[in-house]
């Protein structure tokens, strides 16, 4: 079962994934952290996709379609795939779906908390594509390119929204009960 974590940069998605990961042996595919490798490993994927990443731009859907698409396809359906940062556009949505087999995408978790908080915790990080401008630029990108998702996977009833202003614990217990519900409804249909 694919689980597709949504919500803007800052809001723990990959904290929460990672945890997840480590207490249920669930699979967790960051893309921006697959980029970052490319990047530290001066790939020629790495070195086109590094202009986009320090001005916080979208890297374009065909780069990341070629990089997600493979890894995808042969997931075991039995198994739970949290997607932490793909898809970001509606067109890697639908790219998506032609690479994962019917019925695979169960769950969409949509994080939310807001604007303030995500600024507070994304200068807390430092990573290199942290700093305020970057920072600013990267949450408008968010609204207009990935939010439209939102509607996307509501529309197709998948979407549940887990409020992420709150204890890191709390936010795990509630994703973990959110992901084996919609586990226990893909094995009964
Ligand atoms: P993240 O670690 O998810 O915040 O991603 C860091 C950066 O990698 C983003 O700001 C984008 O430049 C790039 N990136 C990661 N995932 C995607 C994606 N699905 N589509 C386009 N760019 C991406």
């Amino acid at each position: 079962m694919i689980t597709i974590l949504l919500g803007a940069p800052g809001v723990g998605k990959g904290t929460q994934a990672a945890l997840a990961a480590e207490s249920h042996g669930y699979t967790h595919m960051s893309t921006g952290e697959l980029l970052r490798q490319e990047v530290a490993e001066s790939t020629e994927l790495g070195k086109s996709a590094d202009t986009y990443m320090s001005r916080g731009d979208l890297v374009p859907d065909d780069i990341m379609v070629k990089m997600v698409a493979g890894r995808i396809s042969s997931f075991p359906n039995e198994k739970v795939l949290l997607l932490d940062g793909f898809p970001r556009t509606i067109a890697q949505a639908a790219a998506l779906e032609e690479a994962c087999t019917s019925g695979a995408i169960g769950l969409s978790l949509y994080f939310t908390a807001p604007e303030a908080v995500l600024t507070d915790r994304l200068l807390s990080r430092g990573r290199q594509d942290d700093t305020l401008e970057v920072i600013t630029h990267r949450l408008g990108v968010y609204a207009k390119t990935t939010e439209p998702l939102v509607k996307y996977y509501s529309d197709q009833g998948l979407l549940r929204e887990i409020n992420s202003d709150r204890a890191v614990d709390d936010i795990q217990a509630d994703v973990l009960a959110t992901v084996s519900g919609a586990l226990n409804q893909s094995n009964i249909a």
